[in-house]
């Protein structure tokens, strides 16, 4: 059965009767209808009217190889075809997941060797959030088992995920987080740094805000500090260049463990095959997900770092935990594949030494002078834009969040699609874009705010 045998419309009432969709206001959706994606191709996706779209947000950040790999569709299919499925648990594995941790060591940070697999990124935030109590369990501190995370951190939409996270919408609607994790604030300069105050100062004092978390936990209770290397669900928020090292030096002193999500950052987006690299940090943790497999797969992978592993090595004793899908070999295979192509087409030296760049300067100059445009900042291939109603006094548009909705429908309608979140506009593009494909995105966003200019000023 495909879906030709269905006209748009037909496609439409069947999902307005059946289909139940992530994050979205069921009531809305059922009025306003669903676009229905149908194919891709290298940066495009096509809806059923032929809509050809510049994807800008590489699908929800992971089609980091872009559309149309057939290379990811024969390593599949050919996995399928010797071993659709068969666990790792009971003491087996199969070829693929054993090859793929093997590779994943290799382009980790140095103290990182061993992998937990799951298929998406809220789980493997569930295996962190477990293993890291679990260290302490086993290292006889069963008593340190808190964490820290921060306002605005997404981790995922499980019970777990949702609790570490810090979205308040998303806690309202929780009835009962996980215990014993706790939110600080996020370094978000453009809004929360003091008139006068250097981004370097204001990235210690977004870290202060952790070390005085932990003080106030007392360090003896306090198992990690977990968070995005740049926050991007929350906004795509890019912390100051002193806030990393600054947070590591803190774990260190407290001995609390760092983990990382880089589920949006992780494999070529920052530059570096992770942010942690391009950072010049070192995790004990780091959560991947999405562009693990550029999305062709559900796949996600738990970087676990040499103090966690050893300990579990040399302790012994069950880890209960896993999931029937761990290391999926399809996934697994697909993986493999993703990350040979991402090498041999040398993408993340592009990212951090042409196309990264490029794309912030090209932003800037087109963009950056629109009096809807307070701020525009990128790190590789993740930006954001800021939109104010007065540039001078950062003021915003009322409904909070209700402006960067009407640029987005613009840009959907101009041929390029973005997402927004709250007051900011964001993308996070396949890493095959080329100079020519930013020049294409910078001119269909500043269509779409003109457009949406000329909306606002009616409002
Ligand atoms: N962590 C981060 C940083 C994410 O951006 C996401 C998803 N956007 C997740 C975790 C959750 O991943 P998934 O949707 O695959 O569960």
């Amino acid at each position: 059965m495909t879906y030709q045998n269905y006209s748009l419309d037909q496609l439409r009432a069947i999902d307005n009767a059946h289909h139940l969709h992530p994050f979205t206001d069921h009531k809305d959706l059922r009025a306003a209808g669903t676009r229905v994606v149908v194919s891709a191709e290298g940066p495009f996706v096509y809806d059923t009217e032929g809509n050809e779209i510049l994807d800008a947000m590489a699908g929800l950040w992971c089609v980091n190889a872009g559309y149309g790999r057939e290379e990811l569709v024969e390593a599949a299919t050919a996995q399928m075809r010797e071993l659709p499925y068969y666990n790792s648990f009971f003491r087996c594995t199969t070829p693929t997941p054993t090859l793929l941790s093997q590779k994943l060591a290799e382009i980790s940070p140095g103290n990182i060797n061993q992998v937990f697999y799951g298929s998406s990124g809220s789980e493997s935030n569930d295996t962190a959030l477990r293993l890291v109590r679990h260290y302490w369990a086993l290292e006889g501190r069963p008593e340190k088992n808190i964490v820290i995370s921060r306002n605005w951190a997404y981790h995922g939409s499980t019970i777990a995920g949702t609790s570490l996270g810090g979205m308040e919408a998303m806690h309202a609607q929780l009835y009962g987080a996980v215990p014993n994790i706790r939110h600080v604030m996020c370094p978000y300069a453009y809004e929360n740094a003091e008139p006068g105050e250097s981004d370097h100062d204001f990235g210690l004092r977004a870290a202060k805000a952790v070390e005085d978390a932990i003080l106030e936990a007392g360090a003896e209770n306090v198992a990690a500090f977990i968070g995005e290397p740049i926050q991007g669900a929350g906004g795509v928020k890019i912390p100051p260049a002193s806030y990393w090292p600054e947070i590591q030096r803190i774990c260190e002193k407290y001995d609390v463990l760092l983990m990382l999500d880089e589920v949006i950052t992780g494999y070529g987006r920052t530059g570096e095959w992770f942010a942690a690299q391009s950072m010049n940090i070192k995790p004990d943790t780091i959560t991947t997900a999405k562009g693990l497999t550029s999305g062709y797969q559900p796949l996600s992978a738990l970087l676990v770092g040499d103090r966690i592993a050893n300990t579990l090595v040399e302790k012994g004793g069950e880890f209960y935990h896993g999931y029937t899908y761990s290391g999926h070999p399809v996934a697994c295979a697909v993986a493999l594949k993703n990350i040979e192509i991402i090498e041999r087409e040398g993408l993340i030296d592009r990212v951090r030494e042409d196309t990264g760049p490029y794309l912030g300067d090209a932003l800037k100059a087109g963009l950056g002078d629109h009096p809807l445009v307070g701020e525009i900042r990128t790190c590789g291939l993740l930006a954001a834009v800021e939109i104010v109603r007065d540039k001078s006094t950062r003021e915003r548009f009322q409904p909070a969040g209700s402006a960067p909705v009407v640029i987005r429908d613009h840009a959907i309608a101009s041929g390029i699609m973005m997402r927004a979140v709250m007051d900011t506009m964001i993308m996070s593009p396949p890493l095959i874009w080329t100079r020519e494909t930013v020049d294409m995105a910078v001119e269909r966003i500043g269509k779409a705010l003109d457009l949406a200019q000329a909306d606002l000023a009616t409002t």
